[in-house]
């Protein structure tokens, strides 16, 4: 390098996607900015379209780089200084908590900030808002597996086992996953696997192109999981397969379980949801005769409104056989969103303070007021899970401003239109992103936040590893990063306690607050996740070792054992009739990434995946006279989407299929059932009943 002259500048960083977070490095290369895989132990050097063009982003011409304000309802979003448009946020807060209260404000949050941020926003929620309406989009993505998990094993993490031990699996069930097209790197596992002539095999209502790599591929009706999970432990059970000294040794309730899945006979099941007696006898056999077997749910499985209990059923049968703890074995979630994992374990949660720790508990309460510098009964109660909370915007008891970070409702709520019209009522909508998302064209202020390659920070990805992300360059002159934002917002509300803006300040703060809690980070440095691949949480010592595999000798539960619970299948919430006969279900695809905002926007991925469409079986499409790539409706009791059919015979004839990254006709979550999780209040995306009629 000549004197004087700067060299360019690198990073080792992940991607700002999905939450296997794959290793890459950032390069400047002259004007533009490159990206090169990076060896990881999740990518193992592997990256998807989406990471290959993630920098594409970062100069985009539809980039925000100046605050915007609505001056009157209709009226066009203009440019605003920031000092205007914080001015306006603060000025419009007030007026609505003097008027109506303080839980008349509410904060929605994302499964992709980091964790930073995500703790930033639950503190600027309790102590700058005092509102206990905070809840945030990865409701919608794993919360079923987490309340499923915290019941079994007194813990969430999504896979309590590093990725690695997929490749040394004997017999792997992924249920409702399709991680070739959402994950691709991932394969690289099960390539490991399979190498060693292992079984692979899933259960989807699509034969996907996971499946297709699969030994077994049991294709059963949406919803009907729960009563194959039951069958397979049916199975186990009359065949002798249960692990007695396990079951007794480490667990609790299993004569109830028993008891239960002894009525699910496996021919019954075969009726309910198409999968062959020999299949689920083939399945359990795998399962239950080998050394090391692994059993994982994701959305498919999860996003019912009996997710919770459907994730219990699988991790019963994982109980049964003796699972979880040893190596190679266990049940385990695929989370989805970046910060799926880190992002519900920081405060982001209606019902959780950072470290994962319960609102209603006292002693969690007095543990983070103080690391807060506020009295602990000034801390507000639990708020309500998502889409209660977005539903209640802007009626008669519901909040009147809500302010949105990282996320896209407009586009991936259920029942989007109902959503759509609540934020159309509010007296205040402020969105801080990067793009003009469809929530952000609403809004009465949009502010505009740093990218990923722009700040420093941490995530913790599906296996509960705790990443640094490092920032390549600072953020273009009028964009700010959210932790600037939420500190400007709470010094013009006189909030107590401090609001730092640089991400170590408050990485440093978060290992206060979630020490001693069930996600503890208080060992977690930034130096120490440099000097490895990252740092397994629970880590509470400094100087002690990480976890990268729990519940070994013992579960983290009052006894110290995981508990079963008995679960029996129930129908959909929208069983189908005869106004709408076909079951609708959705999914993503490999080119785009959640609601799109970000990846439809690159050039290569519209490219690859342009827009929405339809996908249903060809003898249905002979009965209802659709032709392959014609236009068709999809109508449900709560609206329709719009998009050319794609025939295929890789779904059930009874069902039909729709990604949900696009907006406009093509919404696939204007269709989508709002019935949520009793539990876990995670709306059921898999499963509506619909009509298909020729547009
Ligand atoms: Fe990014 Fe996920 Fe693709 Fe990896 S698999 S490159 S983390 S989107």
């Amino acid at each position: 390098t000549r004197p004087g002259v700067r060299p360019p500048r690198e990073a080792a960083t992940h991607c700002p996607y999905c939450a296997l977070q794959c290793g890459m490095v950032l390069r400047e290369a002259g004007e533009r900015i490159e990206v090169a895989p990076r060896d990881f132990p999740t990518n193992r050097g592997g990256l998807c379209q989406k990471g290959w063009t993630a920098a594409d982003l970062l100069d985009h011409p539809d980039r925000l780089t100046t605050p915007l304000l609505r001056d009157r309802p209709g009226g066009d979003l203009r440019p605003a200084s920031w000092d205007e448009a914080l001015d306006r946020v603060t000025a419009g807060l007030r007026a609505v908590q003097e008027r109506h209260g303080r839980d008349a404000v509410a904060v929605f949050g994302g499964g992709g900030l980091t964790n930073e941020k995500a703790y930033a926003l639950g503190k600027f929620a309790r102590v700058a808002l005092r509102t206990r309406h905070i809840d945030y989009n990865g409701r919608w993505c794993m919360s079923s597996a987490a309340a499923a998990g915290m019941r079994a094993f007194g813990l969430d993490r999504g896979l309590p086992f590093p990725l690695a031990d997929l490749g040394r699996a004997d017999t792997l069930l992924l249920v409702g996953a399709n991680p070739a097209e959402t994950m691709p790197p991932l394969m690289r596992h099960l390539a490991d696997q399979r190498e060693r002539g292992r079984r692979l095999i899933v259960v989807d209502p699509r034969l996907t192109a996971t499946a297709r790599q699969a030994d077994l591929h049991l294709q059963p009706l949406p919803g009907t999981d729960l009563a194959v999970a039951n069958a397979l432990l049916h199975i186990a059970l009359t065949e002798g397969w249960l692990d007695r000294a396990y079951v007794a040794d480490r667990t609790t309730g299993f004569d109830e379980v028993r008891r239960t899945v002894a009525g699910c006979w496996p021919a019954e099941v075969e009726r309910l949801s198409g999968v062959p007696v020999a299949d689920l006898e083939a399945t359990a056999r795998a399962l239950a005769t080998v050394d090391r077997a692994i059993i994982l749910t994701a959305r498919g499985a999860e996003q019912h409104a009996k997710g919770v209990d459907t994730v219990t059923a699988f991790i019963n049968l994982a109980l049964a056989l003796g699972l979880p703890g040893r190596p190679g074995s266990g049940y385990g979630c695929l989370t989805g969103q970046g910060n799926g994992q880190g992002g519900r374990e920081h405060g982001q949660k209606a019902d959780q303070l950072p470290g994962y720790r319960r609102i209603d508990d006292p002693a969690a309460r007095e543990h983070v007021a103080a690391v807060w510098g506020v009295d602990p009964a000034a801390l507000p109660g639990p708020g309500v899970p998502a889409y209660q909370l977005l539903d209640s915007l802007g009626t008669a008891h519901g909040p009147r401003a809500l302010l949105v970070f990282g996320s896209n409702p407009v586009v991936s709520a259920p029942r989007a239109a109902r959503v759509e019209s609540r934020l159309r009522d509010l007296d205040l909508l402020v969105v801080a992103d990067l793009l003009r998302s469809e929530t952000a064209e609403l809004a009465d202020v949009v502010l505009p936040v740093a990218q990923w390659a722009e700040e420093d920070g941490t995530m913790t990805n599906l296996e509960g590893r705790v990443l640094r992300r490092r920032a390549l360059r600072e953020p273009p002159p009028g964009v700010r990063t959210d932790l600037a934002v939420l500190a400007g917002l709470a010094a013009r509300l006189d909030a107590p306690g401090a609001f730092p803006t640089d991400p170590a300040a408050v990485f440093a703060e978060l290992r206060r607050a979630s020490a001693g809690g069930p996600a503890d980070y208080a060992g977690v440095s930034w130096d120490r996740i440099d000097a490895d691949t990252g740092v397994f949480w629970p880590c509470p010592d400094e100087d002690g070792p990480d976890t990268p595999r729990l519940f070994a000798d013992r579960f983290p539960t009052p006894d110290g054992r995981a508990r079963f619970r008995a679960v029996t299948h129930r129908p959909a919430a929208e069983p189908v009739c005869a106004d709408y006969p076909l079951h609708f279900t959705t999914g993503r695809v490999l080119a785009q990434y959640q609601s799109g905002a970000q990846t439809r926007r690159i050039a290569a991925l519209h490219r690859a995946a342009p827009g929405g469409f339809v996908e249903l079986h060809p003898d249905l499409a002979g009965r209802l006279g659709v032709a392959d790539g014609e236009e068709v409706r999809v109508v449900s009791r709560r609206g329709e989407l719009r998009a050319p059919a794609r025939l295929s015979p890789a779904i059930r004839p009874d069902t039909v299929f729709a990604p949900f990254h696009w907006p406009g006709a093509a919404r696939a979550n204007s269709v989508t059932n709002d019935a949520v999780d009793p539990v876990s209040g995670m709306p059921e995306f898999k499963i509506c009943a619909v009509r298909v009629e020729k547009a």
